[in-house]
């Protein structure tokens, strides 16, 4: 294994086993970038699993698994899928090129390498991947879940405070994070941990009844919901709903601490807001709500009265 790391703007990974290459790429590509090297297969795997690059530069024959296999691999995998990968090859016959797009590349660099071309071309597929990463943070709906993108739920609770600061009515917000999640990954690995995390958001999506009820993925294994004009005691009754409805889900989960199944912790408040009140006040307030039930144990929720 051979690591190294230099420069700043935007991650690229190079994965080839000849040297002389690696450390022109290095060269090439340092002054913009951050520019990871390894010179193997395998280890480039879990390089780009631990490192999200930004672009992945792959030679095509490597001794072990080849630059299309590996591609095909990296395609397949929920963590590598969306990162780009551009071919570096000595033999672009079109036969090695519909290969290698077909294996799921977005371009090839030919060798010996241009320096030019490598620069330009890699400076076009790292605008690229920007411009989607915008686009992604800018969604309505979390990818993975279709619940609504965190983003969706700051919007919503500005708008919402706003609206109630004006009725003078109270707004309520459930943080809801899953218990020992670490150890459901950990145990049935990655695909599995996104399969209970589509389950999970279904099942708190069902639980509202209102059109005015909001669930979102908050990030990772948390999810917060928004109950606009929802006062303490139907909060206290709600919150329940959400955690029963994943305890009745039944997810087996023998590695947790809590229970045989997947439980959830949740932390909520209530609260009129005024004009003094921020939505990350009022957010912090609720992730101590939280916090406060995985401290007394976990699969519970704390609720705050008439907060702010
Ligand atoms: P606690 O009961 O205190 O909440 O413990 P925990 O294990 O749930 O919490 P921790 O913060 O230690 O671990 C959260 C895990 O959630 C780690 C991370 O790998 C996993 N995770 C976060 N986002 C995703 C995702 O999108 N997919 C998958 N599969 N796992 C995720
Ligand atoms: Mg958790």
């Amino acid at each position: 294994m051979n690591v190294r790391t230099v420069g700043t703007m935007g991650k690229i990974l190079v994965i080839d086993d000849d040297l002389i290459i690696t450390d022109m790429l290095k060269m090439i590509l340092e002054e913009n970038h951050t520019v990871l090297c390894t010179h193997d297969a395998i280890d480039g795997l879990s390089l780009a699993r631990a490192e999200q690059p930004d672009l992945i530069l792959l030679d095509v024959s490597m001794p072990g698994v080849d630059g299309y296999e590996l591609c095909r691999i990296l395609k397949t995998d929920q963590e590598t899928k969306n990162t780009p990968i551009i071919f570096i090859t000595a033999n672009a016959s079109p036969e090695d090129e519909t290969e290698g797009l077909e294996a799921g590349a977005v371009d090839y660099i030919t060798k010996p390498i241009n320096p030019s071309i490598v620069k330009i071309r890699v400076g076009i597929h790292m605008e690229l991947k920007k411009q989607r990463d915008s686009i992604d943070e800018l969604s309505t709906l979390d990818p993975l879940t279709g619940l609504f993108s965190r983003r969706w739920f700051d919007h919503f609770l500005d708008q919402e405070l706003r609206r109630n600061t004006r009725t003078r009515t109270p707004v309520s917000v459930i943080l809801i994070d899953i218990d020992n999640f670490k150890t459901y990954n950990d145990n049935y690995g990655h695909i599995a941990g996104d399969e209970c995390l589509r389950l999970v958001a279904k099942k708190l999506q069902e639980v509202p009844r209102r059109g005015g009820d909001l669930v979102a993925r908050y990030g990772g294994e948390v999810f917060a919901v928004i109950l606009p004009n929802t006062p303490y005691e139907s909060l206290l009754f709600m919150t329940e709903k959400f955690r029963l409805a994943i305890n009745k889900a039944g997810i087996s989960h023998p590695f947790s601490d809590v229970s045989n199944s997947v439980t959830v912790s949740a932390g909520a408040a209530t609260v009129i807001p005024n004009n003094l009140l921020s939505p990350d006040a009022l957010v912090q307030e609720v992730e101590e709500m939280l916090y406060e039930a995985k401290r007394k144990g976990r699969n519970r929720a704390c609720i705050r009265e008439n907060y702010g």
